[in-house]
């Protein structure tokens, strides 16, 4: 895809978001690989109304190169970049679901959510959860590289979501299906749930492996 349509397939991912409830006000940024680097949403934008020819333009090492001054969340669409060359876009949001799930003290933090549903196996499998640090600290981008080497989502304790794709519609079909499942997993809070077993995600990952 040339970076023209790529500027507008990012404005149209964050209408869509936006006008379903998947992120509000100014929260959330997405990310794609270009050929000069990578597309971002700019700082205070809100996804809704993004206009196409003033996304902040990156260079491979994170360096803005023309457009808006980028989101300053830029560092974590970064260390999914530099780590895994086989991802092609970035998808941050503060869902409630997801976000609602970030907060819950006792859930496992290598794998934060069981396999209720196919889908959510096919389209996430492992969502490790990143522990809390304050807006802007560095140290955040070290440890999402670290969780990023195994997998292509995170989610940030007291915080939201990172999920990334080979492109832009598998990274947001994921961030959609997380938030979802999250929702499912808190409806059935307190419920004796039956998720699949590890015969049934064994079959699904091999089957769908997760993007390198
Ligand atoms: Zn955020």
């Amino acid at each position: 895809m040339n970076e023209a349509d790529l500027r507008d397939q990012i404005a149209e991912t964050g209408a869509a978001l936006y006008q379903r409830g998947y992120t509000h006000g100014s929260t959330g940024n997405i990310s794609a690989r270009c050929d000069a680097g990578w597309l971002l949403t700019p700082t205070n934008s809100c996804l809704g109304r993004l206009d196409p020819a003033r996304l902040s333009l990156m260079s491979a090492d994170g360096r803005l190169i023309s457009g808006d001054p980028p989101s300053k969340e830029a560092f974590l669409h970064l260390a999914i970049y530099q780590e895994r060359s086989g991802l092609g876009a970035v998808v941050h949001l503060h869902g409630t679901h997801s976000t609602a799930v970030s907060l819950l003290a006792d859930v496992d933090p290598a794998d934060v959510l069981p396999p209720l549903t196919a889908y959510y196996v096919m389209r996430i499998g492992r969502l490790p959860l990143v522990p809390y640090f304050k807006p802007g600290d560095v140290a955040l981008a070290e440890a999402v590289r670290t969780a990023a080497r195994l997998s292509h989502a995170v989610l940030l304790a007291n915080h939201g979501p990172v999920v990334a794709g080979v492109g832009l519609s598998a990274a947001t079909d994921a961030v959609e299906e997380l938030e979802q499942t999250a929702r499912l997993f808190l409806m059935l809070e307190g419920r004796n749930i039956r998720p699949l077993d590890p015969a049934q995600v064994a079959e699904l990952r091999a089957a769908f492996p997760p993007p390198k």
